[in-house]
């Protein structure tokens, strides 16, 4: 029977802690904020925002959303985060992605003061991460590492192989593992034999996006199982990217979901929005 990473139980430990250091910077008149803008109307990111909030909310950091038309113009989306840049009680700027199309996307993100860039998706932040020298990690492989962590998985040495490239997911994701000292590939849908490179992994994290992705055939027994995916099939349950009831009775250690690396993201958006705070207010 393989451990099931409780995702739940380790994001609470995190949030809590990140409740304690809110508390006492508020000791010292700062007040950790978060600004979240989101434009048009996709529930899926409306969920998402109304997470965040709640999460804020009960970690005592100030939160304010911005909820802008789907036909908002670029330059109407640009000045309202060039706005955030200058405010001092902002300390974190996200915006929930995907954009309406006739909005750029990368030029948002780098009109984010990198200093206020929570999600870690600024150039500058993800150059820091390929250099080792960051101060924010994008939110989820930065919960997968906690994750990672709280299990006692062993990184150094061992063969991590990540499925998916994306930017916010798959490839810092690769990169932290190398920091961490594993032997990392990455795949993707271009990749030949997928299943043969996969059976490598002593730690594989799927990041793919599609239901069921990774099946027992592609698993080494006593591999450790990471699943980021969060997928909806029409009218069906969230799932993941791995068969989970095929690949757990083989493998060591596994996320479920939900319950897994999901509960993690919001935590390190948490942990980033306090970072930022204390990086403004020269607190160390
Ligand atoms: P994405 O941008 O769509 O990237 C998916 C990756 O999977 C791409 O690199 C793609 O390869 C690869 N892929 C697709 N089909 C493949 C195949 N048949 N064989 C091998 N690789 C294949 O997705 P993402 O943003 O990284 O998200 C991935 C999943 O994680 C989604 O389900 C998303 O909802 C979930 N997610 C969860 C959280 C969380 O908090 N739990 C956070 C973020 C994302 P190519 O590059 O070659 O196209």
């Amino acid at each position: 029977m393989a451990k099931i990473i409780d995702g739940k139980a380790v994001s609470t430990a995190v949030k809590a802690q990140v409740a304690q250091e809110v508390a006492v910077l508020k000791e010292k008149n700062i007040v950790p904020g978060l600004a979240v803008i989101i434009v048009g109307d996709d529930p899926a990111s409306r969920v998402y925002v109304n997470n965040k909030k709640k999460a804020c909310e009960a970690l005592g950091i100030y939160s304010e959303e911005h909820a802008l038309p789907a036909d908002t113009t670029q330059q109407e989306l640009l000045a309202l985060v060039e706005s955030l840049n200058n405010r001092s009680d902002i300390s974190g700027i996200l915006c929930q992605l995907p954009l309406p199309g006739h909005l750029d996307e990368k030029k948002v993100i780098n009109t984010i003061s990198p200093l206020k860039d929570v999600d870690a998706f600024h150039p500058s932040n993800v150059g820091a991460i390929m250099i080792g020298d960051y101060h924010f990690l994008p939110c989820t492989p930065a919960g997968i590492m906690e994750l990672l962590k709280a299990a006692g998985v062993e990184i150094a040495g061992k063969r991590c192989v990540v499925i998916g490239r994306s930017n916010i997911v798959g490839k810092p994701m690769a990169m932290l593992m190398l920091h961490a000292n594993a032997t990392v590939t990455i795949c993707h849908s271009r990749t030949v034999d997928l299943p043969a490179v996969c059976r490598q992994a002593d730690i594989l994290i799927a990041a793919v996006g599609k239901a069921g992705f990774v099946t027992a055939d592609m698993v080494k027994p006593g591999a450790v199982v990471i699943d980021v995916g969060m997928n909806r099939p029409e009218g069906g349950k969230l799932c993941g990217d791995v068969d989970f009831d095929g690949v757990e009775p083989l493998c060591s250690a596994i996320t479920p979901v939900p319950g897994g690396v999901g509960p993690m993201t919001i935590a390190m958006l948490m942990k980033n929005t306090l970072m930022a705070a204390k990086l403004q207010n020269a607190v160390r």
